[in-house]
């Protein structure tokens, strides 16, 4: 059997990285708020704790890949949580996009525990992280990461160490800042052809050869095309992330106004019922706000 490991939260994420930890023969604890969610691991190997202090209780390494701050908390801190448990040395990972603050009040914590915080997001969706092929933005100390690094790259295509602890976070917050809002102005964009008598496809093309092109681009105009909102990335997700930018980037003394402008877009779609399918839907409060329904 190798190594203990731990996972707590099986979501879109969670599940695909869970699978690979698995596959690459770690000795695998799974924890979900929702346990049925956890079944497909269970029956390919993993053990199934009822607790978050539980599934910590003698791994060496606990992995997070909870929605947000609140979550992340509840998980980690709160009653049943990890840190009753977790053994001294263990190598703690929170991988949730959450904010740099609350990595810095957990780092805390896990000193008092004589373990060790890496935040460790990443980035790709549903797709990289059921293929293995995430890429992990980490902040902590090397030591750690080193303890880590068997764990990390059976779930990711590549390990990039920011800095200290917090650099995963705020980098990841940059990345999806401009993410949110790039999906935002294509909402708008694919909205405006739509109205405007060109055709659509050969439209599309030109943004995508264009200098406007991108992987986001590509992947969210067709969603958006076929009005495929299966989720790969929640829109109220999104939502999260551009706010705890705007905080993130306002202690820098940055005022993000085109975060602000994208996130409203985010929020009219939650408004409208959107906040859990995919962010593409952002689109639709845009095609019907004057009556068109294609
Ligand atoms: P998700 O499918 O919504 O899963 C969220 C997880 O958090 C679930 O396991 C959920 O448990 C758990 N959770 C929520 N509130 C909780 C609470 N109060 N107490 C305990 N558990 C709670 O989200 P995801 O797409 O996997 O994303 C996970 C994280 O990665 C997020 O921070 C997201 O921003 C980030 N991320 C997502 C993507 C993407 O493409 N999806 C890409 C990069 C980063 P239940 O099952 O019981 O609800």
């Amino acid at each position: 059997m190798g190594e203990n490991v731990a996972i707590l939260g099986l979501g879109t994420m969670g599940a695909g990285m869970a699978m690979n930890l698995l596959k690459a023969g770690f000795s695998l604890t799974v924890y979900n708020r929702t346990a049925s969610k956890a079944q497909e691991l269970v029956d390919a190997g993993a053990r199934l704790a009822s607790t978050p202090s539980e599934a910590a209780d003698g791994a060496s390494i606990v992995i997070g890949m909870l929605a947000d701050d609140a979550a992340s908390r509840e998980v980690w801190t709160g009653k049943d949580g990890v840190l009753e448990t977790v053994k001294k040395g263990a190598v703690l990972i929170e991988s949730s996009t959450v904010s740099p603050g609350w990595i810095s009040e957990l780092a805390g914590y896990a000193v008092q525990r004589e373990a060790e915080l890496l935040d460790a997001p990443v980035t790709g969706s549903r797709a990289q992280a059921q293929a293995g092929q995430l890429s992990f933005l980490v902040g902590g100390n090397d030591s750690a990461l080193q303890k880590a690094t068997p764990a990390l790259k059976s779930m990711s295509k590549e390990i990039i160490h920011l800095g200290p602890v917090g650099s995963g976070a705020k980098m990841k917050l940059i990345n999806n800042f401009l993410c949110g809002v790039q999906v935002a102005s294509l909402a708008e964009g694919l909205t405006w052809i739509e109205r405007s008598g060109l055709d659509r496809e050969k439209a599309l093309s030109v943004l995508k050869s264009g200098a406007p092109g991108s992987p986001l681009l590509g992947a969210i105009s067709a969603r958006m095309v076929n009005r495929d909102y299966a989720v790969n990335f929640l829109l109220k997700l999104m939502t999260k992330d551009l706010s705890y930018a705007q905080v993130e980037a306002a202690n820098c003394d940055v005022d993000l106004k085109t975060a602000e402008i994208a996130r409203s877009l985010f929020e009219a779609a939650i408004a409208k019922g959107y906040g859990d399918e995919d962010m593409a839907s952002v689109i639709e409060p845009l095609r019907t706000r004057r009556g068109e329904n294609r």
